[in-house]
């Protein structure tokens, strides 16, 4: 699904992101992984254009030459949701399908769709984001991501902001619609129990650099240098 070739983004001084060679399979559910800082964050945003990248990053084949026109592939969930606060959750949701011109029905019924698939209510919909608890805005922000039934999943950190129990509720919920959509995952974490309930593959990252990539068990039992073996028992620790 993508092909990353040397791809670098810097900061003026910092080089949040060194030159990085990535592939990512259709249908693979990939995590990052790393400390704060490492460039997760940098390295997603990469998939979407939203990083001022250097070298190539190719989706399905090709080097993309415009990425608002990729835009409707790619659902992106940050870590608060993101939802523009003067709208309620529906109108949030809606909103990309509403320019893109969809009839009302279509809308509507692929609202419904959502809304069972996050377990939200319609009353809920009709709320806005002060008026939903964080878990609720995040079900709202998948819903938003998944509207135009996009072939790839990008969220950067979608639980980090929950409390334990809403965690460990949506983190079950999300794994299984992603078992059920197929799509293509990409997911920012900074919890090494989130990596590996999500399964797939972890690219563990420090200091703008991909530091070894495998499952997570893997990455546990054969940890390509010190750092990886310090991270996953600090990460076992707690
Ligand atoms: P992570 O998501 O792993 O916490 P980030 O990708 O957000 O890390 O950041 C990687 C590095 O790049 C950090 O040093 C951060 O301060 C820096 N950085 C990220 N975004 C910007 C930006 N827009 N301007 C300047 N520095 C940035
Ligand atoms: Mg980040």
């Amino acid at each position: 699904m993508y092909r990353l070739e040397q791809v670098a983004v810097r900061y003026g001084a910092v080089e949040a992101l060194a030159p990085t060679d990535l592939a990512i399979g259709a249908g693979d559910t990939l995590m990052l992984l790393g400390p704060s800082g490492s460039g997760k964050s940098t390295l997603l945003r990469c998939l979407i254009g939203l990083s001022p990248y250097t070298g190539t990053v190719s989706f399905r084949g090709e080097p993309v030459p415009d990425w608002r026109a990729l835009r409707p592939q790619l659902g992106y969930v940050i870590q608060n949701g993101g939802l523009f606060p003067h709208l309620t959750a529906r109108a949030n949701v809606a909103l990309m399908a509403r320019e893109l011109g969809w009839e009302k029905d279509r809308i509507v019924a692929r609202m419904r769709e959502l809304a069972a698939l996050v377990a939200l209510d319609a009353d809920q919909l009709e709320r806005f984001p002060r008026e939903l608890s964080g878990g609720q805005r995040q079900r709202v922000a998948i819903m938003r991501a998944l509207m135009l039934d996009p072939e790839v999943l990008l969220l950067d950190e979608p639980l980090s902001a929950l409390d334990p129990v809403t965690r460990v509720r949506l983190a079950s919920d999300m794994r299984e619609i992603v078992a059920k959509l197929g799509k293509t995952v990409v997911m920012v974490t900074h919890a090494l129990g989130e990596a590996r309930f999500f399964g797939g593959e972890t690219v563990l990252m420090r200091d703008g650099r991909i530091v070894q990539r495998g499952p997570i068990d893997d990455l546990a039992a054969n940890p390509a240098d010190d750092f990886v073996a310090e991270f996953i028992a600090a990460e076992e620790a707690l």
